[in-house]
Order: structure tokens, then sequence, then C-alpha cells
């Protein structure tokens, strides 16, 4: 992954009154254009077509691959245009060039119709990825005229392919894997009539930093002139993991001075940042509600045996802050497990299942039933069988012997504990 840099500006120049550039500046999609037609209809041009791809590129990120996508969203834009262009006699005629790249991963998908261009300068070398589609470039590939007469040539505009012109189009797509320290430069004639190939490695190579070279192109075309509306955009790729995710769509062809300005500008920035944040945000939300969602589960599917009110009791929840409801209270009590058994069940003990938690409860029972004893009923019996009785619940009797008035000898009279309360084995029981 590289981390993008980059900068674009438009400007009307110091010969026209309007600006028919335009520009697009996001995190993953790049484009000039430059628009044609009178009444100010190469305004429209230009815009509507790189509104148009910025939108289909949002629409169909990481569903089309980028290859198929440029050529797609170029088509579509040209589509657009085309449509408007025939629907009043105002836009008759009228189209515009598009240089587009997008980057998707480690590639640059570079689509183009027109004379508008892309540079790509690496280890110091300025190469031209487009082909013109334009007369002179048609007469310097036939040999007729050298690429310096081509740049002053009086037909130097006329340009054979632009978008909007036909229903249909195919646009030129090339893509270039991009290294670490890679430059592209997208320019539109305003800049590549007036200032050549030599300056513009330079420049490029000069300042690394995309604003300072964009803002040095633009200067150089109005030094030589200006007699063309002038439009740079300038991607840099350095080596890093940030991804810089794509942003909204946006055409800078204004009117007024927008040199300088960084094309996109703080707004398309903050867009951005708001962007991230709601991207984070979501999620964040979406965690939050896993969590909760995977912690209901467990709540729902953890039991454990722990102690409420003396009594053995089985639990559903988590064992820990307060987190846990009773779902069976027993008539086990604890006070009759042995030592190191009652210290973990007041411990709690967690268990994989409720199915697993009743066994454990199952087994506590059996427990504390070796562990205690139901005192018999020995009164009205007597002694010699109520000592008998007890010793086989295995009691232990302490018998008191009175002797008076009224109570018949040898015959027990009251016992302490009452009968049919559970003790401890070996725990005495006062016979009178
Ligand atoms: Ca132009």
């Amino acid at each position: 992954m590289y981390s993008v840099s980059s900068a674009s500006i438009t400007e009307t120049g110091k010969v026209r009154e309007i600006n028919e550039d335009a520009v697009l500046e996001t995190g993953s999609l790049f484009a000039v254009a430059d628009g044609m037609g009178g009444h100010q209809a190469g305004e429209v041009a230009s815009t509507l077509a790189l509104s148009a791809i910025g939108q289909y590129v949002e629409d169909n990120l990481g569903a089309i691959p980028g290859e198929k996508l440029v050529e797609k969203a170029v088509s579509g834009a040209n589509a657009v245009v085309h449509q408007k262009a025939v629907s009043s006699a105002r836009f008759r005629d009228m189209g515009t060039t598009v240089t587009v790249l997008y980057r998707e991963g480690d590639t640059a998908y570079i689509g183009h119709v027109g004379d508008s261009r892309a540079y790509l300068l690496r280890n110091g070398d300025l190469r031209q990825l487009t082909d013109d589609h334009s007369l002179v470039a048609k007469l310097v590939q036939e040999g007729e005229i050298t690429p310096r007469e081509a740049r002053s040539h009086p037909q130097r505009n006329v340009i054979l392919k632009a978008l909007g012109l036909e229903s249909q189009l195919e646009a030129d797509v090339v893509s270039v894997k991009i290294q670490p320290g890679d430059v592209f430069l997208l320019a539109t004639d305003g800049l590549t009539s007036l200032v050549g190939d030599d300056v513009i490695s330079r420049v490029l190579a000069a300042f690394p930093g995309p604003v300072d070279a964009a803002g040095r192109l633009v200067e150089l075309a109005l030094e030589a002139g200006g007699i063309d509306n002038v439009s740079v955009v300038i991607v840099s790729f350095a080596e890093s993991p940030t991804v810089v995710p794509v942003g909204g769509a946006t055409g800078g062809s204004n009117g007024g001075d927008n040199r300088g300005d960084k094309g996109g500008g703080p707004r398309a920035s903050r867009g951005k940042a708001a962007r991230i944040w709601l991207i984070l945000l979501v999620v964040l939300l979406v965690l939050a509600l896993a969590g909760f969602g995977v912690g209901l589960y467990f709540f729902n599917h953890t039991y454990f045996v722990g102690v409420k009110g003396g009594k053995v009791t089985l639990f559903k929840g988590f064992p820990f802050w307060d987190m846990a409801m009773v779902e069976t209270q027993t008539d086990i009590e604890i006070r009759f497990l042995p030592d190191s058994l009652r210290t973990r069940v007041e411990e709690n003990l967690v268990t994989e299942s409720r199915r697993n938690a009743e066994k454990t409860i199952e087994s506590l029972a059996l427990e504390v039933e070796k562990n205690s004893s139901i005192v018999p009923d020995v009164e009205g019996k007597a002694y010699d069988e109520a000592t008998e009785m007890l010793l086989e619940a295995g009691l232990h009797p302490v018998a008191e012997l009175v002797s008076r008035p009224g109570f018949e000898p040898d015959v027990v009279s009251t016992q302490d504990p009452a009968p049919g309360a559970r003790v401890g084995k070996g725990s005495d029981v006062m016979l009178k």
C-alpha cells in the first residue's frame, strides 16, 4: 500500500473569460477535463463529465475491477453529456476531453479521451502515458510534422475524439503498476501547449510536494502567456501503510481565480475526515452490538451452582458483578457439605451447560445426605430403643434421666432437635 498525496488547480488564464476546464481530486480518483462548445456549454460538459465519472466510480467501487470501472465510468459519462447535448440547442455539439486516474491497490488505471494528458515521473524520467486524440498528434505520428511544430500548429486545437460528441465512446485505458516515489500529472492542453515536457519534468522533480509542484506548473503556463484555461492534478505515491479512502467528486470548473487552490480544497478534506469518522463510528457501533450480542448469548448459555440463603442454588448468567438470575433454589443446605466442597460452592461452580449444573446439584445432594441425618422420632419410645435408632442414624444420643411423678420411667418424653430435622452426622440429640 502507498500513501497518496495530491493537489489540483484549475485556472482561467489571462485571455479567456471563463474556465471551461474542470478537475476532480479525491482519495483514489483524479481527473482533468477540458470542455468545448459555445455559450459556456464547454463548462457544463467538463463539469458534468467529471461528476458522472465520480458518481459512477463511487457507486461501483469494489464491484467492478479497476480497468472495467474506468472504461465504464468514462463511457457512462459520455452518454450523460451526449444526452444533455442533444437535449437543447444551447448545448448542441458540446463535448469535453477527459483524462482520469483511478488508483486500486498498487495499480493506477488511466482512462483518456481527447488531448489532455497523463504523465508519469519515475526515477527522474517523464513519460507521457496517453496519446493525444488530436489532428497534430496524428500528423506527428505520420511524420508530417515534429512535436515542436505541433505545439505552434494553427490546427493544434482540433481534436479527433471527445466525450459527449457521439452516443457511444470507447476510451483509451492503460494501467500502470505503482512504485513508491511515482508522481502522476494530469493536465489540460493549457499547460502542455505552453510548457514543454522537459520543463514539466524538472518542476515535478524539483518540487516533491504536489501542492508546490502544481502551483509552479500553472505559474509557468501563465508566464508563457496563459492563453488557455490551465488545469493540473498531481498525484504522488509514497510507501506507507496509510490508506486514503475515496471521497466525493469535486468538479472545479468555476470561472474565478483558483490559483493555489487545492482543487478539492479544505472542504473536500473535511468531507473526507467526516467520512472516516463516520465509518469509525459505525464500526464501533457494530462492534459494540456484536459484543452485546455475544455477551447476551453467553449470559443465556452460562450456568453455575452457588449459594443463596444458605442453600445450593442454580444460577443463569455470569458469576460476577451480580449479572446472574436464580434458576432454581434447592433445599440442599451447604452447611452439611464437607468443608472443601462447601468452599467451592460458595465460590461458585461454573458448569458448561444447564444439564451439567443439574448433575452437580444431584451429587451435592448425595454429599449432603452422606454428611447429615434426619432426626428420627423417638418420643414415647423406650430409652434403649431410642438410643439404638439415633445411633443407627449416625447421631449421638445424650440422655438426661428425669424421674418425677407423672413421667413414665425409661420412656423418652421430649427430644431436641425435633423429629424430622436434618442435622450433621454425629450431632447430639438431647433426650429427656
Ligand atoms: Ca484547452
